[in-house]
């Protein structure tokens, strides 16, 4: 199979197309034909080497793909071969023809979704799913701020948050990124290069600030999200590249609190919750990924460069 291989960390041109032996499914364990792969901001982190948990060089990109199951190991139940599916992690890497997963990280990918959809679920939903519910507990009824809205999290926790019930405001840097938010989901849309744009949560709330606050630039925002927190309210650490002084007071006040997110850290169970729920929105049609752009595999450099570029509108997506 053709995968892209990464020798030495560093830029986006130290991955290149290779072939490598066509992986064989062990005991509960399964092949996926790849059709479509999603490219995460952290793949780009492995690859820079600038990441706490790399892999062994040489090793092939990516956690996110969809594809159809090429065959099954031993005792594997959940997935059938022939059947679509999206994968969340693998143990050899998803940019590639045929990436190689345990059964748990294979999940039904319904009909109504295309590969490059499917493919932009895993690491952008699961975030999303597991900030707002298994960190902040949030409820129906509560007010989410999506700070970092038109990006794959962003549009994902928008998605999920107004099937719940919550009343989602969310930000964006560009029209089309504020256009993409209210058509996925925000009741009200601010502008986070705008200044002082924060002043309008209180008025958005009727004075109550936001119960939960998804995070995805904390070092820039993390000490003025503080202070548009209702009071009981939580702010979820998603995304952050840097460091930040905060009023330690502004948590007192409120008892409030700021909870910091891996999505790795999620247990076997959690992960398993995690896709139920994703499985079930994504039937009903209350999830439905946005996908910005296709490239084919062999541009994964540009996929790498495009990624970090401000202006987010949907997923990138590598079609091998
Ligand atoms: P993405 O698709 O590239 O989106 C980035 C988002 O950040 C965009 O909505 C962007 O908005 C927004 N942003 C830019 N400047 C901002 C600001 N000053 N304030 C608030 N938001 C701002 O990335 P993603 O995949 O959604 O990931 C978002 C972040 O979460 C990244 O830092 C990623 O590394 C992190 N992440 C963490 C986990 C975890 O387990 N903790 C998992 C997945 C992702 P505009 O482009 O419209 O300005």
């Amino acid at each position: 199979m053709k995968a892209i291989r990464v020798g030495q960390h560093g830029g986006p041109e130290v991955m290149r197309l290779e072939d490598l032996p066509d992986p064989r499914p062990g005991a509960g364990q399964v092949v996926v034909r790849v059709k479509a792969v999603g490219v995460n901001r952290v793949d780009t982190y492995v690859r820079a080497g600038a990441y706490p948990r790399l892999p062994d060089l040489p090793y092939t990109p990516g956690i996110d793909a969809a594809g159809v199951v090429e065959a099954v190991g031993a005792g594997v139940t959940r997935v059938r071969t022939g059947q679509r599916v999206y994968v969340a992690g693998s143990f050899g890497g998803t940019y590639a023809e045929l990436a190689l997963c345990a059964e748990a990280q294979a999940h039904p990918l319904p009909e109504r979704l295309s590969f490059s959809q499917g493919a932009a679920v895993p690491v952008p939903y699961a975030t999303a799913y597991r900030a707002l519910f298994q960190r902040a507990v949030a409820r129906a009824g509560e007010t989410v701020l999506v700070h970092g809205a038109s990006g794959g999290v962003g549009t994902a926790a928008l998605q999920i948050a107004r099937a719940a019930g919550l009343t989602v405001i969310g930000t964006a840097g560009s029209d089309k990124g504020r256009d993409l938010a209210r058509r996925e989901g925000a009741h009200q849309v601010l502008d986070h290069r705008a200044p002082g744009y924060l002043d309008q949560i209180g008025a958005l709330t009727g004075g109550r600030g936001a119960d939960v606050i998804l995070e995805m630039l904390a070092n820039v925002n993390l000490a003025r999200d503080l202070k548009v927190l209702a009071p009981g309210g939580r702010v979820v650490v998603i995304g952050s590249r840097g460091t930040v002084e905060i009023d330690p007071r502004d948590t007192m006040g409120r008892d409030a609190s700021i909870l910091g997110m891996s999505l790795p850290n999620a247990t076997a169970g959690e992960a398993a919750s995690i896709h139920a729920a994703l499985g079930a929105g994504l039937e009903n049609g209350t999830l439905r990924p946005v996908v910005g752009r296709e490239l084919p595999m062999m541009d994964a450099a540009r996929a790498h460069a495009l990624v970090l570029e401000p202006g987010s509108y949907g997923k990138i997506v590598l079609i091998p």
